[in-house]
């Protein structure tokens, strides 16, 4: 027998309609590629979104059509998510700072036919067009550009393009599978491989990311997205905004931290989220400037581990949460998130940093297990020790790459991750590494993260990566490449010193090298493929 209950699918439209009846006047704060700030409110972006769905119409793109953004976090880009996602086109966004053959791969197998884009881009996507032969439609996200219209002449001006349609338009009814946006892996290994959310998923993991033992995310909220709405739809929080009706700060190009500090001071920020390097920048800045980051109540850090230092200093310094979680393009990105339960109250401040250090637990939606494929020992949650890889099922997970006809999933239907873990009782998952960046020495593995994050610690190492250089007796030895802080002095023998005690000695790294930079791939993480493939022979020269 089924419920008597009515059925409404789960459509991203519902989101906007909701906000623009409920939070019409919610502020929506933006800064334009020029440095200018454009305030508008929730009214104003579903006005502008039914506007351009009117003017994609106009140019004859059909349901299913992919139409792309190359674009910061600004209002015209949460315009033209709502505006395609609503008319049942899938948003496909673009991360920038892939390679241009990168750039051209995955617009070419997505098979965009709008590519809309910052001026900023403007002279990148100018040099790609031949290589984008499929793509009918070049959408310049600002009012009319001179110097872009010489650029590219067929190039058509976002605003004008609105400016000749009306705001009304009823949103297209469809399945709430249907597809809704588009996202690639950035491709450390091979091409990059699409993600293709659903209206379904899309709005189930929003419900998730709100809830209070995730990001906790209310009306009262005045929240900075430092994460691009390239990278994994900026997890989702333009969706959970329209959701709850909360006020959004989109900091455009510039996310430095002299420019983040002085947005969260202006607007009154209470919660940002973003990668570990950001968060690096901002606290270096904060620490030279007289900011107390008054407003701000949490800092949400994903996408790479986040070090100790940076919990305790929000911590000490700003009376500011710090919430780790962890997560993929595949999961949407939510997999795990980091909140104490009522058991850890009576814990020492000490003790609690140790449990938050962990990437968290996952919410209702996803399960999570470790999978020691060596051994074939499925373990689950059983036995806290043991370590092995990372498998999640649920609502908002991936079941297969876009344009590839067989599943990525295990025989019983789990994605593996690709990341090595362990999960305790409580659910609570401690990432030690990406299967690939794990180093095993002697047959024994040792966590480039750990040691990554004990160089941190110390005063003078800005930025540090562990990686596996071969050994004749070992296969592998863990080295270290760090850069310093501007004033930093440590030598190699003070900071191999540094870790005595701390670990191990045979998990002590066997050489420290210094270097200027640290290069830092388009997600703003590491790129220990490029350090490996620089110095993995360093120990037998
Ligand atoms: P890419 O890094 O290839 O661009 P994603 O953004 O999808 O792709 O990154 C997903 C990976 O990032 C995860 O598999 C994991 O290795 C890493 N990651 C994400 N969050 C965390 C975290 N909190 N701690 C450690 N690693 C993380």
């Amino acid at each position: 027998m089924l419920g008597n209950m009515m059925f409404k699918p789960l459509l991203i439209s519902s989101l906007i309609e909701h906000a623009a009846q409920y939070h019409y006047d919610t502020k929506i704060i933006s800064k334009n590629v020029n440095g200018s700030f454009v305030e508008t409110t929730w009214l104003d972006i579903s006005n502008n979104a039914k506007k351009y769905a009117n003017a994609l119409k106009a140019l004859n793109i059909q349901p299913s059509d992919r139409v792309a953004t190359m674009a910061w976090n600004n209002h015209r880009h949460v315009e033209a998510w709502y505006a395609i996602t609503g008319s049942g086109m899938v948003c496909h966004t673009i991360n920038p700072r892939l390679f241009p053959e990168q750039l051209t791969f995955i617009i070419n197998d997505a098979d965009d036919k709008v590519l809309m884009f910052d001026q900023t881009f403007a002279p990148l996507i100018a040099s790609l067009r031949t290589a984008i032969p499929h793509v009918k439609h070049f959408v310049c996200m600002s009012e009319y550009d001179a110097t872009i219209a010489e650029l590219m002449p067929d190039v058509k001006f976002y605003d004008d393009l609105i400016a000749a349609q009306t705001a009304t338009f009823i949103w297209s009814k469809f399945d709430e599978n249907t597809a809704a946006a588009l996202c690639y892996t950035s491709g450390t290994t091979g091409n990059p491989k699409g993600v293709l959310y659903s209206h379904r998923s899309t709005v189930l993991h929003s419900f998730s990311i709100c809830l209070p033992d995730s990001i906790n995310l209310s009306s009262n909220e005045i929240v900075l997205p430092v994460v691009p709405m390239f990278h994994v739809n900026a997890w989702s929080i333009p969706y959970a905004a329209a959701m709850v009706g909360f006020s959004l700060v989109l900091p455009g190009p510039d996310l430095d931290g002299k420019s983040l500090v002085e947005l969260i001071d202006q607007y009154n920020i209470t919660v940002a989220l973003g990668v570990p390097t950001i968060w690096q920048g901002l606290l270096a800045y904060a620490r030279t400037s007289k900011t107390e980051l008054k407003s701000l109540t949490r800092t949400i850090v994903g996408g790479a581990t986040c070090p100790p230092t940076i919990i305790s200093e929000f911590k000490e310094r700003y009376n500011c949460e710090t919430v780790h979680a962890w997560g993929m393009t595949e999961t949407s990105p939510l997999g795990t998130i980091n909140n104490l339960k009522a058991k850890h109250s009576g814990l020492s401040e000490e003790e609690k940093l140790n449990v938050r250090l962990s990437q968290g637990r996952p919410p209702f939606g996803v399960s999570i297990r470790i999978v020691d494929q060596e051994n074939g020992i499925h373990s689950l949650r059983d036995n806290e020790q043991s370590v092995g890889h990372l498998q999640i099922q649920g609502h908002w997970i991936v079941e297969r790459y876009f344009n590839q006809d067989k599943h990525t999933l295990t025989t019983d239907g789990w994605f593996d991750t690709g990341d090595i873990a362990s999960i305790d009782r409580d659910g609570y998952m401690s990432l030690s590494d990406r299967a690939k960046d794990l180093i095993k020495s002697g047959g024994e593995w040792i966590s480039s993260v750990e040691l990554e994050n004990i160089a941190l610690e110390h005063p003078d190492v800005a930025m540090a990566a562990a990686i596996a250089a071969i050994h004749p007796k070992w296969d592998e030895r863990p080295i270290l490449i760090v850069k310093k802080k501007a004033e930093g002095q440590i030598t190699e023998d003070g900071l191999l010193d540094f870790y005595q005690n701390k670990i191990a000695k045979w998990q002590i790294p066997d050489r420290i090298v210094f270097v200027d930079n640290i290069p830092i791939s388009g997600t703003g993480k590491m790129v220990k493929k490029d350090l490996r493939e620089k110095y993995r022979h360093i120990l037998s020269l």
